[in-house]
């Protein structure tokens, strides 16, 4: 057991915080949204949070762990959700969210701090100079920045731009390393990849570089159809309309809509499928003549209601929101995220739809990959059994739509299933006692993982927490 007073005190003048119930709470993110992982880490809990206001006291808190061999997990917002700021080894949590400040906003890019809240930045960056941040998650409210990049892939924009692995999504960060004197290193370009999605197993980010894209006052706007197909191939034409430009497109098949958009429920119609969009105002009056030709039913439109007050913004009806809306009214709800590689994306959604009549709801978020437009999907799915769950994966893959699980904490389960050669070398190098973020990079934990034998990895150190 790691001597906390002695660590409290060689941290003197940084904020330490080890009153168990404020511990306890920034020892959890929203893994509860999987059943799977709300029994598999329930009772995780850190020793310490600590609190930096600068890269300085960043460096010390590093220093001080890696000498005293204590684990350290990064947390911004905490608002991921696979458990993927959750201190599997206790120790730790190092809380980014107080190095807020933006630094410098230029024409096309923004240099700010990790933990400052997605809005936030984009507040002053609107303010500024009239640009936003290229897209954002749904989580925008409450996430950070770099736990967006550390913890995230893409969202509410990536219609247009992409996700945060794209070249040039991310443009710099500096990445303070976990060793007896830290280094702090710039990475930009194709190193970026080592510390980005790598829930900061290799790397603590204390500035952040990030390109811009002219901001709009985007409309919201959801438009009905009677079948959840017909509302995929709307949502398919658009999104391959160039000139119509575009911030979030999801169709979302009944009874979401008018069961769980409960502020919404008057402009919807029961039964109905539909398209949540937001769509630049210049764009409006071309996109109204496309829904319209392909007899779109538009429902709702933020620039003709009466008041937005108390009404959320289409983005919080998308992405993981579309889930959590559910989850509050059902918690029998879980999801899947799953791919349905294109060109044919919308034959293997129709396909999927009908295996899984009832069971499995229709979620999809159309997103720009490669310069190809495509669809990923954020299905939800009535929960009977663990078992009948991985059927459910195995069934999708067996039709050529890979599943990234989101019932897993490990890097490689939630994405490729095998490992990231560059975030593992780069931890080798950074990271040489394996003391940030323990537990989440297989390849790290157990080199000998097969990935084929169709188990699930179980972190060893987990059972402290038993
Ligand atoms: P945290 O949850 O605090 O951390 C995420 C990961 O980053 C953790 O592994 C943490 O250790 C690491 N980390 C945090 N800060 C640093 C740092 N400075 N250096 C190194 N590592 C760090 N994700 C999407 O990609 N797109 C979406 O649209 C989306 N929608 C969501 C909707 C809901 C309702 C929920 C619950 C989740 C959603 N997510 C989405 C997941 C998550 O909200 C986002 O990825 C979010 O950006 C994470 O930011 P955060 O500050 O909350 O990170």
């Amino acid at each position: 057991m790691a001597d906390y007073a002695r660590i409290k005190q060689e941290l003197d003048g940084i904020a330490v915080e080890d009153n168990p119930a404020l511990v306890k709470q920034k020892s959890r993110d929203f893994y509860w949204y999987s059943p799977i992982l709300k029994e598999e880490l329930d009772n995780v809990v850190g020793d310490l949070v600590v609190s930096p206001t600068t890269e300085e006291e960043v460096i010390r808190t590093l220093k001080v762990a890696y000498a005293h061999g204590v684990p350290v997990t990064p947390r911004g917002g905490g608002t991921g959700n696979y458990g993927q700021a959750m201190p599997l080894s206790g120790g730790i949590i190092l809380n980014l969210i107080n190095m807020n400040k933006v630094k410098e906003i230029l024409p096309g890019r923004v240099i700010c701090e990790p933990g400052i809240i997605i809005s936030e930045l984009d507040r002053q960056t609107k303010e500024h100079s009239g640009q936003e941040l290229r897209f954002h998650p749904s989580t925008k409210q409450t996430a950070s920045v770099a736990g967006f990049i550390a913890g995230g892939s893409g969202g509410v924009g990536s219609i247009t731009w992409g996700g945060l692995r794209d070249l040039g999504n991310i443009l710099r960060l500096r990445v303070v390393t976990m060793e007896a004197e830290p280094r702090v290193l710039e990475l930009s370009a194709w190193d970026l990849q080592k510390v980005s999605h790598a829930y900061g197993t290799n790397g603590i980010i204390t500035e952040v570089e990030m390109p811009l894209a002219p901001a709009y006052d985007w409309v919201d706007v959801i438009v009905g159809y009677d079948e959840f197909m017909d509302a995929v191939k709307f949502a398919d034409a658009l999104s391959h309309k160039n000139g119509i430009l575009l911030k979030e497109v999801a169709p979302i098949a009944a009874p979401i809509p008018f069961d769980y958009f409960t502020r919404h429920k008057p402009w919807l119609k029961e039964g109905q499928a539909v398209v949540v969009l937001m769509v630049a105002p210049h764009s409006m009056e071309p996109f109204l003549a496309l829904a319209e030709r392909m007899k779109g039913d538009v429902r709702f439109r933020s620039d003709t209601v009466e008041s937005m007050k108390g009404i959320p913004h289409a983005y919080e009806l998308t992405w993981n929101h579309t889930t959590l809306r559910a989850l509050k009214l059902d918690t029998n709800i879980t999801y899947l995220q799953v791919q349905y590689p294109g060109p044919d994306h919308v034959e293997k959604v129709r396909i999927m739809t009908e295996l899984f009549p009832d069971e499995v709801i229709g979620h999809l978020e159309f997103i720009k990959f490669d310069g190809q437009i495509q669809c990923a999907g954020l299905p939800l799915v009535r929960y009977t059994t663990k078992e009948r769950l991985e059927e459910i994966i195995r069934i999708h893959e067996e039709n050529g739509c890979p599943i990234f699980n989101p019932h897993r904490y490990t890097l490689e389960e939630g994405g490729m299933k095998q490992t990231d050669q560059v975030q593992l070398d780069f931890k080798k190098e950074t990271d040489p006692k394996g003391l940030l973020n323990p537990g989440k990079m297989i390849a790290w934990e157990n080199p000998d993982f097969d990935f084929s034998a169709g188990k699930n990895y179980l972190f060893p150190g987990l059972e402290v927490f038993a």
